[in-house]
């Protein structure tokens, strides 16, 4: 025991005296020359940061940051851009964005030749046995109009299993291989509420509608571990090139969150973890982390864990999103409770449980009866346990009823929005539900009226992962149909700073990170994005045309504009 003491003292030792020969510490990194936007309201601009190991350490003038530069320094000029802390997507369904990324897509093809050329190559990144699957085809766009059948793809796709969705989600595809597996022959029935498209004589042609398709669905394997890595692999790299620094990545019911955690934690270990991630599993597994004894925010800066999901209804698209009052569009129809909160008892079981573990709750809602029924039930928690410190979180809050802005921010919920929604579901969310209830929806702006934290993120691969877009949408709310140039319900419209900080510090707080990252400040994470534009000074329309020139996570530049440039061109 002695000898230990002493050997750690004498260790201690070294590394003061060291310290003292070098007298001060030298950075590994320097960025000059920056128009650099910190997110700290103490220090809003600067030009130049300094970074040691994966932190921050001077943010100041070029002036400031040379003092730590040594020989050994590398120095980034940034030619006056703009470098801001890296951004936080708040909301993203990380695996399935990944497979979007690496999945055959189809939509855009213009004839039978193109879709199956485009299948066939598919075909030859895929190894032999696995299913290829995704699409989104549309038939209307080829000339001649004709519906795909197995027999035009089968022959370029002999060693995989084929299911591909039509862009409607109603009808599939399945090549020769898949409706074998499925045990579909001429003899099957057809399944109620669905159809085996067949030819003349009664043979299936691999066309599925509706109900048939879950023939298909139900012989699918689950994804392997492989598939969950290059997945992940795809969605990594991706994040990197938009500027993502920070993901949290939330359970989507289809999903198996513990292997998700599993493969990053493979992808930690090997180094190739290049965005931080924050796990959100379903409420409903919220024991396996109560048993375990992890609370929220557990992890390192790298891979956390600690809050769960929950669904209280569907969304407003699909007529699902639950309200006080019918849609406008159809009076009968109120919109869906989801089975998690069917009964009420349960989901508010799962909630006490995980609070009274020190877990955070975050709960998908999206219409304004499911937006007030979790709160009151996030009432009901905090009334039972007072004088936690819990962050609870709503995960889109679409559509607000009036009465509700002042108990989300008395209760301190985060409202966990996605804007690139509002220009996208603005084109016809007041067909859906009329004026008055348009006019609290995507409200940014009287959240944060009333003090409510916003977070941003996208929900990807609902939604594009690019940033930029996000700040696009809160900045102009211009919707994607060009309709309203001015802004849909331009009242909610946000600053750049506003928008910028939500999308960073706003989703550093929402994963209880606000102190290790979200702005540029010395001892932070060194995680920064260098854009080809200054947000700030570019009129608004162009900010969803802004790249991202270097993307620099805990330190590490993750990605290059400029070398992925040179690296395309010499290939
Ligand atoms: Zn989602």
């Amino acid at each position: 025991m002695t000898t230990r003491i002493s050997a750690i003292i004498f260790l201690n030792c070294v590394i003061a005296s060291n310290m003292l020969a070098q007298s001060k510490p030298t950075a590994d990194l320097i960025i000059i020359n920056a128009k650099v936007w910190t997110v700290d309201k103490a220090h809003a601009t600067a030009q130049a940061v300094a970074v040691l190991g994966d932190r921050i350490i001077a943010v100041g003038s070029n002036a400031d940051v040379e003092t730590v530069r040594s020989p050994a320094t590398k120095v980034i000029d940034a030619g006056g851009k703009l470098l801001l802390p890296g951004f936080n997507d708040a909301h993203v369904h990380f695996v399935g964005g990944g497979l979007q990324l690496d999945s055959v897509q189809l939509n855009d093809a213009t004839s039978t030749e193109e879709f199956v050329r485009r299948v066939g190559e598919q075909a030859k990144k895929t190894p032999k046995g696995e299913w290829i699957q995704g699409g989104d085809w549309d038939e209307t766009k080829w000339s001649p109009v004709q519906l795909p059948t197995a027999a035009m793809i089968d022959p370029v796709t002999l060693d995989n299993p084929v299911f591909l969705g039509r862009y409607d989600g109603h009808s599939a595809l399945a090549n020769t291989a898949a409706l074998r597996l499925a045990g579909i022959t001429a003899q099957t029935p057809d399944p109620p509420g669905g159809t085996i498209v067949r030819d003349a004589q009664g043979n299936p042609t691999g066309d599925l509608k509706d109900a048939a398709k879950n023939l298909v669905l139900k012989v699918i394997p689950p994804l392997s571990h492989d598939q969950r890595l290059r997945a992940m692999r795809r969605a990594l790299e991706y994040a990197a090139s938009l500027g993502v620094t920070s993901v949290q990545h939330m359970n989507d019911e289809e999903s198996d969150s513990f292997a998700d955690i599993r493969a990053y934690g493979e992808l930690l270990q090997s180094g190739e973890l290049t965005t931080r991630v924050y796990v959100a599993p379903a409420v409903s597994d919220g024991h396996k982390l109560v048993e375990t004894g992890i609370r929220h925010a557990f992890g390192s800066s790298s891979l956390r864990i600690g809050a769960l999901k929950g669904f209280a209804d569907g969304s407003l698209g699909s007529g699902t999103a639950y309200f006080f009052d019918p849609y406008s569009n159809d009076p009968n129809n109120f919109g869906l409770l989801r089975n998690q909160m069917q009964p009420l008892s349960q989901m508010r079981d799962w909630m006490m449980q995980a609070d009274a573990a020190g877990l955070q709750i975050c709960t998908h809602a999206i219409g304004d009866q499911a937006i007030s029924m979790i709160l009151d039930l996030y009432t009901d928690v905090v009334r039972a346990h007072h004088g936690m410190e819990r962050r609870f979180r709503i995960e889109h809050a679409q559509h607000m009823a009036a009465k509700d802005f002042a108990r989300f921010a008395q209760l301190d919920v985060i409202a966990s929005v996605q804007p690139y929604q509002a220009i996208d579901d603005g084109r016809w969310a007041e067909a859906r539900i009329g004026h008055d209830r348009a006019s609290r929806t995507y409200a940014f702006r009287t959240f944060l009226n009333y003090g409510v934290h916003l977070a941003f993120g996208t929900d990807w691969d609902v939604a594009p992962l690019n940033p930029l877009l996000g700040v696009y949408a809160a900045v102009t709310r211009a919707t994607l149909d060009g309709k309203n140039p001015g802004g849909w319900f331009p009242e909610q419209k946000l600053t750049v700073e506003e928008a910028v900080e939500a999308y960073t510090m706003g989703s550093a707080y929402a994963e209880f990170q606000e102190k290790e990252k979200g702005s540029i400040s010395p001892g932070k994470l060194a995680d920064m994005v260098l854009l080809s534009d200054d947000l700030f000074s570019i009129d608004p329309v162009k900010i969803r045309d802004v790249k991202v020139l270097r993307t620099i996570v805990g330190g590490k530049v993750v990605w290059d504009q400029d070398r992925k440039k040179q690296y395309s061109a010499g290939n």
